[in-house]
């Protein structure tokens, strides 16, 4: 008879195993098959999301032209557990998809010729209701049931001066757009800082 109380720990050192393995086998891998197949790189505990300078003018851009819901697909790499795009790539989107509330792809960021994502971003044209967890309880928004559908390490939701991220354990994060150089720095909402 199995004890319930084993299973537990047995589950833990399977998914580190697991968790090594998968870090050993990304260390051997030649750069261009890493991302060829993109549902095969998973980072669970992704703590950092670094936009190149281009990610950010263009979701600034972008965000400042639309008034519905844009979505683009992160392109970039995985370092340890940083996510780290490079740039982003428009999906593709037919007009009648993209509200001021919602926003659906017709396809993939693969089958829109797009390889080596790591996530798909969209926007919240107000800067509101940028939660992948009502706030103060578990309970998952329609972009984190979402994101559980997709086959990428990490979200993330365009909010304006700061965009919304999560990675596979569930942890939602932020990272600032603009480091505001010329006004006050509030020091609770720092690059990166947790929620
Ligand atoms: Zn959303």
């Amino acid at each position: 008879m199995q004890v319930a109380g084993i299973w537990a720990p047995a589950r833990a050192t399977r998914a580190v195993a697991a968790a090594a393995g998968l870090i050993a086998l990304l260390a051997l891998q030649p750069e261009p098959a890493r991302f060829s197949a993109v549902a095969s790189v998973r980072v669970s505990h992704a703590r950092a999301l670094v936009l190149s300078e281009q990610a950010r003018r263009y979701l600034i851009l972008q965000y400042r032209s639309f008034p519905t819901e844009f979505m683009g697909c992160m392109i970039g790499e995985i370092h340890g557990n940083a996510v780290i795009v490079h740039r982003i790539a428009p999906a593709d989107v037919d007009p009648k998809q993209s509200t001021e509330t919602r926003v659906v792809p017709k396809q993939t960021c693969e089958d829109a010729g797009w390889t080596g994502t790591v996530g798909v971003i969209h926007s919240h044209p107000t800067g509101e209701r940028c939660w992948y967890f009502f706030p103060g309880t578990r309970v998952a928004t329609s972009d984190a049931q979402s994101f559980g559908r997709q086959p990428y390490p990490v979200d993330a939701i365009m909010c304006g001066d700061r965009v919304v991220w999560i990675s596979r354990d569930m942890a939602q994060q932020q990272v600032r757009l603009v480091e505001a150089e010329a006004q006050p720095v509030d020091h609770s909402l720092r690059s990166g800082s947790r929620q």
